[in-house]
């Protein structure tokens, strides 16, 4: 009794003060951000004072509805035959507020969209953004061009920063930060606005002017999102990874200041964003990154062999094996192969600084070690190599590799890779990724690795993603990994092994036949067999954050290694009340899993 009278009496004396009193801001505030506001709560932002936010921002406050609505309401409909046209279009999905790139993952996490969205055109509106879902607590989500494999730029119930819009991209020949160090070299440079996919920065820097930066693989993928993922590229065993190579950025934090940051000026932060998790930190709002010497040539090598037999099959891997260890493991050669349960074998590989002799030589004695043997080995795709112009690499124009953006007003630029157009609005059924440490392909390793990559593709295809491992690659790309947030293991593993599968998508509202579930969880469970079958020969290893399991326990440890207790003190300082939440991000786990409700 006596404990709830005292109790009433400071609700009473809390009511009475509004902030006055000198102890009251900081004991409002921690209040306010215990629990984040859903519509219908009485907290919830009146449409008086969303209209403040409308005109703070111009006008470019919108309703978000969910993608492919449309046919919710009406699956023959015009509107949603014409949506419908686009499904497999991750320039069209991106475009869209709703837009996810995945269409889902199974017992995680489904595409909810929004309530309103600020589509921003510049830093100010973000601030005005950020401000008021501070003040307001608000779910706050941060959105590029919608890859996250784990859905962290989309939430029911929550206010959306929408950065698609800000994609402008400028070069510069001699790039300074914002820094007073006088130690610092100008470096060519390009500076790209934080909703640009990389396709525009390839564009810019490759096709127009001659050089090369360092970003995804995937043309679609936002720049942003992919920088604070630590981001690989096709060529990152020669360049290291796209967050090495950011020079600076703008970002507004929690506190609704806009920060220029690089490695003067806040260099915790500056770090922090490099490798340290999309949507923890701030709204990045624009990026410089370093562009180097473009090679001469850019190359490929493809191909599936099959194997007649199981022992056939454990022969091929493990020659693959000591053929890349002596041929291929160093920083020309990058991208994947897999081997799958059908006793497949494929090659997926890209190369730099090689012409088109140089690539196929290299190949040349394992394909004939192929072919030496049909009564073991069939060429099921035929094996070659080859190499072009580097310049036209990401050309549309007379490029069978390329889709282009069919839709009338995309630009001449914009085209998304054959090879990815499989995971355009994926439903997941799992995803795991495992660094794979150099030591196993040492000549006494090799055949442990070989018998556990048979024994993980007895359940599920595992691919072996060469340029997503640094091991291999030159002293100063490894050099700047390290300077990163991104997991140390990165640097010690020659390739990152990706486990995934599902089926295609699954839009909420599109009329499709029902999930098969079960078949879905056995599928699930396949990909936790091919993966246990690689951990027993790589305990501990680490994953890359933004190609990773959903439900992994041991995430902090998984994504970010020894780095995670400096990234926790850098979040705890830079954004103390978690306004920046996302599944399995820095700081997360003082959240309840939806980031509504702050654990005691
Ligand atoms: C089909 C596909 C292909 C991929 N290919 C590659 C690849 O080649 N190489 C590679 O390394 N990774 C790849 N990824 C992973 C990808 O790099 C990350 O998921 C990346 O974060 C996506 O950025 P986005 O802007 O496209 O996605 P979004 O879903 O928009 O954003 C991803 C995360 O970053 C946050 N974020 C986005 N923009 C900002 C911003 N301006 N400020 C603050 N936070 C922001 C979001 O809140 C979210 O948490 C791929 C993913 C998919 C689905």
């Amino acid at each position: 009794m006596r404990r709830r009278s005292v109790l009433k009496g400071m609700a009473a004396l809390l009511a009475m003060n509004s902030g006055s009193f000198f102890g009251m801001p900081a004991l409002q505030a921690r209040a306010r951000t215990m629990r984040r506001v859903r519509p219908g709560d009485a907290a919830w932002p009146s449409a008086g004072n969303w209209q403040k936010l409308k005109d703070a921002v111009e006008g470019n406050l919108v309703e978000v509805h969910p993608l492919f609505g449309t046919c919710g309401a009406d699956p023959k409909g015009a509107a949603c035959q014409s949506d419908q046209k686009n499904i497999r279009n991750p320039f069209y999905v991106g475009d869209q507020p709703a837009g996810t790139q995945v269409s889902g993952w199974l017992d995680a996490w489904m595409p909810a969209p929004s309530v309103y969205a600020v589509k921003a055109r510049n830093a100010s509106d973000v601030a005005a953004a950020v401000n008021f879902a501070r003040e307001n607590s608000l779910r706050l989500v941060v959105k590029g061009a919608g890859h996250s494999y784990q859905g962290t730029s989309n939430a029911p119930d929550s206010l959306l920063i929408w950065m698609r819009a800000m994609n402008q991209v400028t070069l510069h020949d001699r790039f300074f930060p914002q820094c007073n160090n006088a130690k610092f070299v100008p470096v060519s440079a390009v500076t790209a606005e934080a909703g640009a996919v990389w396709i525009d920065l390839y564009n810019a820097v490759t096709a127009e002017a001659d050089r090369y930066v360092q970003g995804g693989g995937c043309t679609d993928v936002g720049v942003a999102g992919l920088v604070q993922s630590g981001g690989f590229g096709s060529l990152s065993k020669g360049f290291g990874t796209a967050a090495s190579g950011l020079l600076e950025a703008e970002i507004v934090t929690a506190d609704g200041v806009v920060r220029t940051i690089n490695a003067c000026s806040e260099p915790d932060l500056f770090w922090a964003i490099k490798g340290g998790g999309g949507g923890s930190w701030g709204v990045v709002t624009k990026l410089t990154l370093q562009t180097h010497e473009l090679p001469a040539h850019f190359g490929s090598a493809w191909g599936t062999i099959k194997a007649v037999s199981d022992d056939a099959f454990r022969k091929l891997i493990a020659r693959f094996i000591g053929f890349y260890a002596a041929n291929l493991f160093n920083p020309n050669w990058g991208e994947q192969i897999s081997v799958a349960p059908d006793n497949t074998l494929k090659l997926s590989m890209v190369c730099q600084g090689l012409d088109k002799q140089q690539a196929k030589r290299v190949w040349q004695p394992f394909y004939d070690w192929v072919k030496a043997s049909p009564q073991e080995f069939s060429v099921a795709d035929e094996l070659g190599a080859g190499a072009t112009d580097a310049r036209h690499w990401w050309d549309i124009a007379g490029n069978d590799s390329m889709i282009p953006d069919p839709r009338a007003g995309a630009p001449k630029y914009h085209g998304w890779w054959q090879g990815d157009q499989g995971q355009v609005g994926a439903f997941l059924h799992g995803y795991d990724s495992l660094w794979l440490p150099a030591s196993l392909l040492k000549p006494q390793q090799q055949q442990r690795l070989a018998d556990a990559l048979f024994a993980g593709s007895r359940h599920k295809k595992i691919g072996l993603h060469f340029n997503k491992g640094l091991a291999g690659a030159p002293a100063e790309a490894l050099a700047a990994a390290k300077e990163t947030a991104t997991n140390p293991a990165v640097c010690d593993a020659f390739a990152l092994a990706i486990i995934a599968d599902g089926e295609g998508p699954v839009y909420p509202g599109l009329a499709r036949r029902a999930l098969d579930m079960d078949a879905a969880r056995k599928d699930a469970h396949a990909i936790d067999l091919a993966t246990t079958e690689l951990r027993r020969i790589a305990p501990g290893a680490g994953s890359y954050v933004s190609e990773s399991n959903y439900f992994n326990p041991s995430w902090q440890q998984a994504f970010w290694g020894t780095n995670y207790p400096k990234l926790r003190a850098i979040k705890a300082k830079y954004d103390p009340d978690g306004l920046f939440f996302v599944h399995h991000g820095v700081g997360s786990e003082e959240w309840s899993a939806d980031g509504f409700t702050r654990r005691s």
